[in-house]
C-alpha cells in the first residue's frame, strides 16, 4: 500500500525533531505534528527558559561580590517583567530557528493536535494522513498531587510567565525543578522555601553533594523543610495562600509551585484505536527498538519515561531515524555514563555511579573528595564551598563516578563524561596535566583517598 509518509512523527520536541529531521535527510518522506510550541518542552518551558533564569539568578552574588574586586555600585534594582519579555523574545527566535530547521530539511510541518486513529493513520486539523510509520514523541507534563486546593498552585508551565515575581514562594519537591527554581527564585528576592517529602532532597544522586547543596542552600538563607508535605492549601481574602501542612503546622505563601515529576503526555492521542501498551508507571512501553507492542508504532523520549533528558531524547531520535532509514548506521543508545546537571546556585554535575551506588553494586571503592573556597571567593565576604569527588574501584583503579558541587559544575562534567566513558583510570587522572589556575584541575590533583 502507497502510505502518504514513510513517517509521521507525533510531537516536535527534542526528540521528534531530531528523529524528523534526521529521517527526512536520509531520504524518508516525513511529517511532523505539533500542537503547541516548536521546540518541545526545552525550548518552550524547560532547559532553554530554566537556564535564562538561572543566569539571572546569578547576578545577585555576582554583584554582591564585585566589591570584593574593588567595583562599586548603587544598590542593584531588579525588574522580572524585563527579564520574561527578553527571554519570551528569544524563545521566538528558537521557535524559528525550529520551524527553518524543520523546513529546510523537507519535513512537512502540520501544526495541530494529532490523534491516532488507526496504526497507520493520523487525525489532524480534520484531516487524516497515511503513514508506515508513526513515531509518539509527545513529551511529559508537570503531574500535580490533587490534595485540596492543588488548583491553587502552579508548575514549571505557568512559572515562566507569571506577572511578577512573587514575594514568598513555596516550592514542592526535591528533584531537578524544585532545586533549580528554588534557586531562581531565592536568588531573585523571592522569600523561598523547598518543601520535600523525604530526609533529604534529590534522591538518587550521591550522598555527599547532596548534603554539601543542602549546607550551601542553608548558608544562602534559603529555608529548607524536609520530611514536610502539604495536606491543604486555602486562598486567603487578600489572595494569599494559606498552606497546611501533614503535621499541622501552617505557611503563608503567595505562590505554591509544585515540582513533584511528570507524567507522559498521553491526552487525546488515540491509543485506543491501537495496540500500544503502557508500562507500570503510565511511559508508553517500548523494546530496545523504540517498537511498541504496535508493529508499526514507535516511541522515545520523555514519553517513554526512561531518562527525562534533552539529550537522551535527541540521543534517542538519531537511533530511530537510523534504524528505520540508514540501518546500516544504527547504533544502540548508550545509557551509561550519562553525564547531567542540575542547575541549581552552586550548580551540580555528575557522571557515573554515586559512592551508594558503587558500594550496594559491591565494589571495592576508593574515594577521593576535596572541598575548597573558591579563588574567585578570596576577595569577597562569600563563603561558599566547593565539593569535587572521584569514586574509584580499589581493583581495577577505574574512576566510577565523579560528582562536583560547585561554580560551572555542568560544564567541568561534560569533559568528564568522555574520559570515564573511554575507560580512564585514577592514574590516568593523576597522569593529565591540570590547568591552572582553575577550580577543574582539582579532579586531577586529588591524591589520598578519604574513605575506602
Ligand atoms: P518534548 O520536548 O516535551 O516534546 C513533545 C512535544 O509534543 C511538545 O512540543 C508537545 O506540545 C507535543 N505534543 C504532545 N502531544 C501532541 C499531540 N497529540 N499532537 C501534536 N503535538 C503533541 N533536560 C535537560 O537535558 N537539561 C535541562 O536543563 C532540562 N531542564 C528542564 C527544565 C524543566 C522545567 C523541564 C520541565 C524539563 C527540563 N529538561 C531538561 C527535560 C527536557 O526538557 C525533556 O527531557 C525533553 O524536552 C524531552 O523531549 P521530548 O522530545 O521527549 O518531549
Ligand atoms: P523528579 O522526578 O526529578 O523529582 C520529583 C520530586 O517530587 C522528587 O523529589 C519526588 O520525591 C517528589 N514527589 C513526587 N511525587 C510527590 C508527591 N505526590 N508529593 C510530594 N512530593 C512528590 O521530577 P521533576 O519534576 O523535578 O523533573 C522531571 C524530570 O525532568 C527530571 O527527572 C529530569 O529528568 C528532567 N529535568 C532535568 C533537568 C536538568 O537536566 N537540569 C532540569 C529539570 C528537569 P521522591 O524523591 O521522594 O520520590
Amino acid at each position: 500500500m502507497a502510505y502518504d509518509f514513510d513517517l509521521y512523527v507525533i510531537g516536535a520536541g527534542s526528540g521528534g525533531v531530531r528523529a524528523a529531521r534526521f529521517a527526512a535527510g536520509f531520504g524518508a518522506k516525513v511529517a511532523v505534528a505539533e500542537s503547541r510550541y516548536l521546540g518541545g518542552t526545552c525550548v518552550n518551558v524547560g532547559c532553554v527558559p530554566k537556564k535564562l533564569l538561572v543566569y539571572g539568578a546569578h547576578f545577585a552574588e555576582d554583584f554582591e561580590q564585585a566589591s570584593g574586586f574593588g567595583w562599586s555600585l548603587d544598590e542593584a534594582q531588579f525588574d522580572w517583567a524585563t527579564l520574561i519579555a527578553n527571554k519570551d523574545r528569544e524563545i521566538n527566535r528558537l521557535n524559528g530557528i525550529y520551524r527553518n530547521l524543520l523546513v529546510n530539511s523537507g519535513v512537512t510541518l502540520h501544526e495541530g493536535h494529532a490523534k491516532i486513529v488507526d496504526p497507520h493513520q493520523v487525525e489532524i486539523n480534520g484531516e487524516r494522513f497515511t503513514a508506515r510509520n508513526i513515531l509518539i514523541a509527545t513529551g511529559g507534563w508537570p503531574q500535580i498531587p490533587e490534595i485540596p486546593g492543588h488548583e491553587h498552585a502552579i508548575s514549571s508551565n505557568q512559572a515562566f510567565f507569571l506577572k511578577e515575581l512573587p514575594k514568598r514562594v513555596l516550592v514542592v519537591g526535591g528533584g531537578y525543578i524544585a532545586v533549580e527554581f528554588a534557586g531562581i527564585f531565592h536568588g531573585l528576592g523571592a522569600e523561598t522555601t523547598l518543601l520535600y517529602r523525604g530526609e533529604l532532597f534529590l534522591r538518587g544522586f550521591d550522598g555527599s553533594v547532596r548534603k554539601h547543596l543542602q549546607e550551601e542552600l542553608t548558608k544562602r538563607g534559603m529555608d529548607l523543610q524536609f520530611n514536610a508535605d502539604i495536606e491543604r492549601i486555602d486562598k486567603q481574602a487578600d489572595g494569599s495562600l494559606k498552606v497546611t501542612l501533614k503535621d499541622g503546622r501552617q505557611l503563608e505563601a503567595d505562590c505554591v509551585f509544585y515540582a513533584t515529576g511528570r507524567r507522559p503526555m498521553l491526552d487525546n492521542l488515540g491509543l485506543e484505536n491501537t495496540g500500544v501498551k503502557l508500562d507500570k508507571k503510565g511511559f508508553v512501553e517500548v523494546d530496545e527498538l523504540y517498537q511498541t507492542a504496535e508493529p508499526s508504532i514507535l516511541a522515545l523520549g520523555d514519553v517513554i519515561g526512561r531518562v527525562q533528558l534533552t539529550p537522551v531524547a535527541l540521543a534517542e531520535g538519531m537511533a530511530v531515524a537510523r534504524r528505520l532509514f540508514k540501518p546500516e548506521q544504527y547504533r544502540p543508545v548508550d545509557y551509561k555514563m550519562i553525564p547531567t546537571a542540575v542547575f541549581s546556585l552552586p550548580n551540580i554535575g555528575t557522571v557515573g555511579l554515586t559512592e551508594e551506588e558503587a558500594r550496594e553494586a559491591g565494589r571495592d571503592v576508593q574515594i577521593f573528595e576535596s572541598r575548597f573556597r573558591p579563588m574567585k571567593l578570596t576577595l569577597t565576604e562569600c563563603q561558599e564551598r566547593t565539593l569535587m569527588k572521584l569514586v574509584v574501584d580499589a581493583k581495577t583503579d577505574k574512576v566510577l563516578g565523579c560528582h562536583m558541587v560547585g561554580p560551572d559544575a555542568g560544564e567541568i562534567v561534560q569533559g568528564l563524561a568522555i574520559a570515564l566513558k573511554a575507560g580512564a583510570t585514577k592514574r590516568d587522572f593523576d597522569e593529565t596535566i591540570g590547568v591552572h589556575p582553575t577550580a577543574a584541575e582539582e579532579f586531577v590533583t586529588m591524591r589520598t583517598p578519604v574513605a575506602g
